[in-house]
């Protein structure tokens, strides 16, 4: 596959978050799980935040020393979770039940935030929130933010109540607790709010330490021991980044290090610093995930683990020392929780490439699904003989019967529902199949004239690609008795259909 330009990541949206303590001195924080169908961290517990809006910038001109992120951390606590970190003209807290109705009215859209302040004459007040550091999305994502988190505590006579919405269950939970539910497996934990948790070490929020000044990137933990590294690589577009990812603590395997550029390789080593690796391991042989994979190897002085398949159509480029089979387990020594027989299983799941490997922790119920899936756009599937559509479809069915928690892709972000995504993509062919045979005659049609037909839109760019998915859906349909080759470009429906 050859190397189109590199994609611009998209740029972040400011965005305001609150860690809200129960008391001064107290390690209970207000949280919440994100619901399931959001697309950004939904089915992940986090901290109460979301969007700045731009009426919170022009308020923000209007209230000195408060920021735009500011009023957009006070509104959005007040929508999410009922608190209203704003004061009377005597300079209290308003108390709970003056706060329903107007809670209500704000979240029916009946009144903009400011009408709200102003028609109770409730004033923000600059010191009600404490600037505790900003995080910035990492540019693999589609949907980025630069969040300010603000620490607050939570005021007298005022209770926190998540109604259900873009939060569901939300709760106080002791700081240190959540961390431990989150490495025991029981809890899928936002990855800022993991970073904001153990920068915390058990203390109270008053001592967060502003360990994130504007643009710092801590590691992304998705689930424990496991640590997500995206690397800007050539890919196909949308993409722009493949996600390496450090699965194991004593005992470490490096997945699919895609990176070519130099720079990008050294954020890798940035990235692995004080990391004992034992291996890396390549889900297929396709440039995107294997350019740093000799370099890594020879620096950590550790074998490269495929299918034998992908190490074949790697031959003279990158020795794979290790083959990797279905089935075969590579072990990781201890859970980050203490149990023993952590493992990773390869499941050989053929079809985007034939030596296409998946990687199943039965532990923490993972998926790291390297191409079989991504969350950016759907998954290009090349002709017979390196690829087949109807192999590719059984091995998504394959990967549809274990009852993973979190879907880990090589290109977009996580999922928390890996059997929505799943058959998501099953569904998309399903539906481009459906299109195919609704465009083939018993006339013959040539398969340029059918990609431009079932892909249009689709910049001239990357038209040879639809024309690829089109050649691999024919040799389904041509399996199946459904579709006739009349020659190398034309085919047209049998005879009789
Ligand atoms: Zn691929």
């Amino acid at each position: 596959m050859s190397n189109p330009p590199l994609g611009e990541p998209s740029r972040p949206v400011q965005a305001a978050s609150v860690l809200l303590a129960r008391a001064r001195g107290s390690t209970a924080l207000f949280v919440a799980m994100r619901s399931l169908s959001l697309r950004f961290l939904g089915g992940f517990l986090a901290f109460p935040g979301g969007k700045v809006h731009s009426a919170d910038r022009e308020l923000a001109t209007a209230s000195p020393g408060v920021s735009p992120q500011h009023i957009a951390a006070v509104r959005e606590l007040f929508e999410e979770t009922g608190i209203l970190l704003a004061r009377d003209e005597a300079g209290d807290y308003p108390q709970a039940e003056k706060l329903i109705a107007p809670r209500s009215e704000l979240l029916a859209e009946q009144i903009a935030f400011d009408h709200l302040l102003s028609k109770h004459q409730w004033r923000l007040r600059a010191d009600d929130l404490t600037w505790a550091g900003s995080l910035t999305t990492p540019p693999f994502s589609p949907i980025r933010f630069d969040t300010a988190f603000f620490t607050a505590i939570l005021p007298e006579g005022q209770n926190a109540e998540v109604w259900p919405g873009e939060l569901t269950d939300g709760a106080w939970r002791d700081a240190e607790d959540v961390l431990t539910s989150w490495k025991t497996g029981d809890l899928l934990v936002s990855p800022p709010t993991v970073a904001l948790l153990q920068a915390l070490g058990g203390q109270p929020i008053e001592q967060l330490p502003r360990r994130f000044p504007h643009g710092t990137h801590p590691p992304i933990w998705f689930s424990p021991g496991v640590q997500m590294i995206p690397l800007r690589c050539d890919g196909l577009p949308p993409s722009t980044h493949t996600n390496a990812y450090v699965v194991g603590e004593d005992t470490a395997y490096l997945l699919d290090p895609g990176a070519t550029d130099v720079g990008e390789q050294e954020a890798l080593f940035a990235s692995l610093e004080g990391r004992r690796l034992a291996g890396v391991v390549l889900t297929h042989h396709h440039p995107d995930h294997i350019g740093s994979a000799a370099v890594v190897a020879e620096r950590y002085g550790v074998p490269i683990f495929a299918h034998p398949l992908t190490a074949q159509a790697l031959r003279g480029r990158i020795d794979v020392n290790r083959f990797l089979d279905d089935g075969d387990c590579l072990d990781l020594g201890e859970t980050p929780d203490g149990r023993s027989r952590w493992r990773l299983q390869a499941i050989h799941t053929p079809g985007h490439a034939s030596g296409h490997l998946v990687f199943w922790d039965a532990y923490y119920r993972l998926l790291f699904a390297g191409d079989m899936v991504s969350m950016l756009s759907s998954v290009l599937i090349p002709p017979p003989p390196e690829g087949d559509l109807a192999i590719y479809l059984d091995s998504l069915r394959r990967m549809q019967t274990l009852p993973a928690r979190l879907l880990l892709p090589a290109h977009g972000s996580p999922s928390a529902r890996p059997a929505f995504v799943l058959e998501r993509a099953l569904a998309h062919r399903r539906e481009r199949e459906e299109q195919l045979l609704q465009a083939l005659t018993s006339e013959p049609r040539a398969v340029a004239d059918l990609a431009v037909e079932l892909y249009r839109g689709l910049p001239e760019p990357l038209m040879r690609f639809a024309d690829m998915q089109v050649r691999a859906g024919l040799h389904k349909l041509q399996r199946e008795g459904r579709a006739v080759a009349v020659d190398a470009e034309r085919w047209k429906l049998p005879a009789g259909f």
